[in-house]
Parts: structure tokens; sequence; C-alpha cells
């Protein structure tokens, strides 16, 4: 079979899923990609976007808000390991290199970028080759490895998450109808992080300001989820990211109390205090991941 029936074939069935009635993960031919950085910009006082161009950009697919690469990282000698093909898939070298995954906030097909929005948080491998990189730095990008396709015919949307999560809440908000309704809340630490955001109508954005508590540690994110008036004759779809820890409470509250099943919600922690290259697929907490 070709690379272009392949392609086809994950087309189809992220157009049978967005149709559907409930969200399923589509997963993509995954490829591993030399780019460059072609500029840099802050995204508000938190985010530092990083457009990713040149050639080996062709071909790159993007169908869903929250899908992710990986940047791999060089050794600390400087030898760069790279995984290599293998069918729809890639093979990993043993040990893993390094690497730290990011949501695809843009991409462009025209002009062959890729944005992605890292969070600068305290020191931390990603968060400073950000702060850094300057255009013509090269870097190499694996995947996405697929898409969490979520059919635009729930009732209301519930989206929320911090800093990490920013980049695909925004995402969201730019691809959900214009008819959609709902709500997202992104905790921030003060208004300078807040960014604008090009969300439907009817779903309301609630910024919440942590102030000087650290990432990860105040709570706000719960305390506001949880108030949200959801009526019960509604469809509703929920989509979480953040800190791991943090989480656990509200994936409990979806699946308990508001009695979502696995396709109508996504909880995720994307990053976790303390621990550096965190793997939400990895996590040993027995809900740490769905
Ligand atoms: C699917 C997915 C999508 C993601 N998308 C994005 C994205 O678009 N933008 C983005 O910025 N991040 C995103 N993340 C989170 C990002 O991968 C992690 O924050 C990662 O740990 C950052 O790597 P680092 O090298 O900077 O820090 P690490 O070396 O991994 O960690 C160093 C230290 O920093 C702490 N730390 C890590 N991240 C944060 C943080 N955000 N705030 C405070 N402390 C932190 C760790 O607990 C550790 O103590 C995503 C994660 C996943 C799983």
């Amino acid at each position: 079979m070709t690379r272009v029936d392949h392609r086809h074939r994950h087309r189809e069935r992220i157009a049978e899923v967005r149709a559907g009635h409930s969200a399923e993960k589509v997963p993509y031919p995954i490829r591993i990609r030399e780019t460059e950085v072609v500029r840099t910009c802050p995204v508000g006082a938190g985010l530092i976007r990083v457009t990713l161009g040149g050639p080996g950009v062709a071909g790159f697919e993007a169908h869903a808000p929250d899908e992710h690469v990986k940047l791999v990282f060089p050794d600390p000698d400087g030898t760069v390991r790279l995984p290599e093909p293998n069918g729809r898939m890639l093979r990993w070298p043993r040990p893993s290199p390094t690497s730290r995954e990011y949501t695809v906030r843009r991409h462009d097909p025209e002009t062959g970028e890729i944005d992605i929005d890292v969070a600068l948080h305290g020191p931390g491998l990603g968060a400073d080759w950000a702060r850094t990189a300057r255009p013509g730095t090269v870097v190499h990008v694996a995947g996405p490895p697929g898409g969490l396709i979520v059919p635009h015919t729930y009732d209301r949307y519930l989206l929320a998450g911090d800093l990490t999560a920013l980049p695909a809440i925004a995402r969201w908000l730019e691809e959900l109808p214009r008819t959609a309704a709902g709500w997202a809340f992104i905790e921030v630490a003060d208004a300078a992080e807040e960014i604008p955001l090009s969300a439907p109508e009817d779903v309301e954005i609630h910024w919440l300001h942590r102030g000087e508590r650290p990432p990860g540690t105040a709570g706000l994110l719960e305390r506001a989820v949880r108030g949200v008036p959801v009526p019960g004759h509604e469809r509703l779809y929920v989509w979480i990211a953040g800190e791991a820890g943090e989480l656990k409470p509200l994936r409990r509250w979806a699946r308990t109390e508001l009695g979502l099943g696995p396709g109508d919600h996504d909880v995720t922690g994307y990053w976790k205090r303390g621990v550096a290259d965190f793997d939400p697929d990895h996590d040993p907490a027995p809900d740490g991941h769905g």
C-alpha cells in the first residue's frame, strides 16, 4: 500500500469520528523531521512562540487542537541519535534520546511553518532551549503520533488548564464552530500572562490568577471547574491538562460525579512538580491518564 493510501486511511477515520457521537484518539503515520527555527516571539509574559520551518516540514499534517510533537535534543556530548521510520511508527534507539512534548499550536501548510508555544517556567531543558533558540537553530521533531478527534456536536465544552495547556486551549477555541457553547478556565500567574483568544461568543473565558504561588499548587482550576453549573440534560465534553497531581480530583470529578464516559472527557497531566521529562503515559499513579 502506498503512503498516499495510508494518509487517506487516517483522514477517513478522522472524518468518521468527527461526524460521530463521541471522541476518539486517531493515530496518524508518524515521522521524524529535521526543522530549523525561523523566529521566536513572546506570547504574553508566560510563553515564547518558536516557529519552525525548512524543507523537513513538507508533508506535516495537523488535525486536532491538542496534538503534540516531541522535540528531540542531542546527547550532552552533542551526538544526535534519532528514531528511525518503521512503517507508520518510529523505532526509538535505546536508551531513548532526550525529548520534550509540545502542542502544535499552528501549522500553516502554505508557508510550511509550525508554531509551538513553550511555557517559560524555571530551569528545564525545553524551556531553556526555547529561551535561547535563534533563527537557524536546528531541532528534530517527531510526530504528531495522532490526535484526539472530538465531534463538534456536544451541547457544551469545558476546557481547562494552565500555561502548558494554553496552546491547546487557544487552538480548541479557534477550531470549535462559532455556535459552540461552554467554558474555558486558564490558570496563569497574573494578567501579564493572559493572551488574546479567538473564542466562540457563547464560550465564557475565565482567567484564574495564581499570584505568587508556584504553578501546580494553587488548586484554582479545581475550585473553578467544580463550580460550573452543568445542565444535567445536556451533552458535555471535558478537556483538561496541567500539573498531574492537581488534575487527579478533576479526573475523578469528570468520571464519577459527572459520569462521563471515556469518549466524553480527556484529562491529562502535562507535567509533574519535581519531575523532569514527565511522561503521562508512564505515570505510576493509577489514574494518570485518560
Ligand atoms: C501532550 C503534551 C503537550 C504539551 N504541550 C505543551 C505546550 O504546548 N507548551 C508547554 O510549555 N508545555 C507543554 N507540555 C508540557 C511540557 O512537556 C512539560 O512542561 C515539560 O516538562 C517541559 O520540559 P522542560 O525541559 O522545560 O522541564 P523538565 O526538565 O521536564 O522539568 C524540570 C523541572 O521543571 C518543572 N516543570 C516542568 N514544566 C513546568 C511548568 N510548566 N511549570 C512549572 N514547572 C515545570 C518540573 O517539575 C521539574 O521540576 C505538554 C506536555 C504533554 C504531555
